[in-house]
């Protein structure tokens, strides 16, 4: 899968225990399109107010999307203000550079919530469960 900004070749990286396609050149990232859809999940307790939390932006993506090179669109991620790419066909999501930090922040929120818990660390191996069997994993690949 190549950049969708620069077409450098994306490589693997483990971030926080899981897997991201990342470029070596912009520094951007790409998300499968379960993996923030689960994490938008855990913003909102109705329908409703997850649909709240994400508003399309007027003007469109300026990039194509790496699975199918159709043209993204732009939005803007309300719950944790992040600005971000997406794919019409639901490939996924494109972070540019300096984003990953706010979806790392969101993972870490979520980590620290879970120690809270008095089985933290089972909520924990739940939520990844969870994640994987949705499509691959937190910022991983599908395997199937
Ligand atoms: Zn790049
Ligand atoms: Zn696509």
């Amino acid at each position: 899968m190549k950049c969708p900004r620069d077409q450098t070749e994306l490589v693997v990286e483990h971030t926080l225990g899981v897997e991201v396609d990342h470029c070596p050149t912009c520094n951007g990232r790409w998300l499968d399109f379960n993996e923030l859809d689960q994490l938008e999940s855990t913003t909102g307790a109705t329908e409703t107010e997850r649909r709240a939390t994400i508003e399309f932006g007027e003007k469109p993506s300026e990039l194509d999307c790496p699975v199918c090179g159709k043209r993204m669109r732009a939005f803007n991620y309300r719950a944790y203000n992040l600005e971000l790419d997406t794919c019409p066909e639901k490939h996924g999501y494109w972070l540019d550079s300096g984003e990953e930090g706010r979806v790392r922040d969101i993972i870490n929120e979520r980590v620290r919530g879970l120690e809270r818990s008095a089985s933290a660390e089972a909520a924990w191996g739940g939520f990844l469960d969870g994640l994987k069997r949705g499509g691959g994993g937190l910022f991983g690949r599908r395997k199937r």
